[in-house]
């Protein structure tokens, strides 16, 4: 038996979060049984607990979209019982039970070993937010980024992928700033390393100009929208923007594709849940090395599986800083 957060939606769209105690064999099918000690909030995470945004079809429904543990049992030789493993993607938390519970079972696929130098908490602070941060760090360096080209914009930089982005790329030498809505974290994104904090309201809108100064030699955004629009007039000369999320909403109204034509910049889409394993191997292996554990433990805020309902409703609200990190166990 093992305690789970069980989200049910009824026929008339009402939707209740409860804490319940399951069997193993209600564990979906998959050759790997983990016992999860810690999982994450991500937007995403939001949305699943929520029951919004069509993400989850089946109820009632864990969900969790990333989680770290110990295997418990394994039909796959890749695996065997006592390995720690961390699983971020594959739909788990969405149309999988996910890590929102004390066990999980999944396709081997799914897992990767979890890296040496990271405890499951610090791979769960990390959790899939930065794990994105990493990738799209990744796809900029793939694309000719480099510490001495100039600064680089992060959006939604207080939330989970803008912090660890920022912490990373400050760490790498970068001229890192940071667009926030909440003026109060401009202290906490300078201690992750940002040299600037640039003021939501300056990017939220596009200037209508096809081409503004150019300003940014690259940038994360987490907020999509009129930002990831703006951003690109603002892109110098071969620049790229590595789009994370919608956080701030999806459509790019009044984009044109001036500043690709005569910019050259690039607009490189960042999905974390399809990664081929050798990706996400490199990607984890990047993270010990380029993200300082201080600056990633001073990103977290610890919770229980009997918060997720008030943070789920917080996260689609803007209002988390940094990485919540679930001990499912507490
Ligand atoms: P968070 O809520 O932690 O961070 C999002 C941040 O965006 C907020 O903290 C806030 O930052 C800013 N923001 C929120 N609402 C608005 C708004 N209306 N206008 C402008 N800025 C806003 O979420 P995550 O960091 O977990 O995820 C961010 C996005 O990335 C989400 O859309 C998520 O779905 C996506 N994502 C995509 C992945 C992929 O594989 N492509 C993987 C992981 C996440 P501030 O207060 O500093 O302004």
């Amino acid at each position: 038996m093992f305690k789970a957060l069980v989200v049910n939606k009824d026929e008339d769209g009402t939707v209740t979060q409860t804490i319940d105690t399951l069997d193993e064999s209600q564990l979906p099918e998959g050759d790997v049984t983990v016992a999860v000690s810690h999982s994450t909030l991500n937007y995403k995470d939001g949305l699943c607990v929520n029951a919004t945004g069509g993400l989850v079809r089946n109820f009632p429904h864990v969900p969790g979209i990333d989680f770290a543990g110990t295997v418990e049992s394994s039909d796959d030789p890749r695996y065997k019982a006592g390995d720690k493993v961390v699983l971020t993607g594959w739909r788990v938390g969405e149309a999988h039970w996910g890590g929102y519970a004390q066990k999980a079972r999944v396709k081997a696929d799914w897992l990767v070993p979890l890296p040496d130098g990271l405890s499951p908490a610090q791979a769960m602070a990390v959790g899939t937010a930065g794990f994105t941060a990493m990738l799209a760090v990744m796809a900029l360096e793939d694309h000719g980024l480099r510490p001495d080209q100039g600064p680089v914009l992060v959006t939604g930089a207080a939330g989970g992928v803008g912090s660890v982005a920022t912490a990373i790329l400050a760490n790498l030498g970068y001229d890192v700033a940071g667009v926030t809505g909440r003026p109060e974290q401009e202290e906490y994104l300078k201690m992750l390393g940002a040299n600037s904090v640039v003021p939501r309201e300056d990017m939220a809108t596009p200037s209508g100009r096809p081409l503004d100064r150019e300003t940014w030699a690259g940038c994360v955004d987490a907020v999509g929208g009129g930002m990831v629009t703006k951003v690109l007039t603002q892109l110098k000369y071969g620049g790229s923007v590595a789009a994370v999320g919608l956080a701030g909403g999806a459509a790019m109204e009044s984009a044109t594709v001036v500043p690709f034509l005569l910019r050259g910049v690039n607009l490189l889409g960042i999905d974390s849940v399809m990664q081929p394993y050798d990706n996400r191997l490199r990607a984890w292996q990047r993270i010990v090395k380029d993200l300082p554990m201080d600056k990633l433990e001073s990103m977290v805020q610890p919770a229980t599986l009997s918060d997720l309902p008030q943070l789920g409703k917080d996260i689609l609200k803007g209002q988390v800083k940094g990485r919540v990190v679930v001990d499912v166990n507490a």
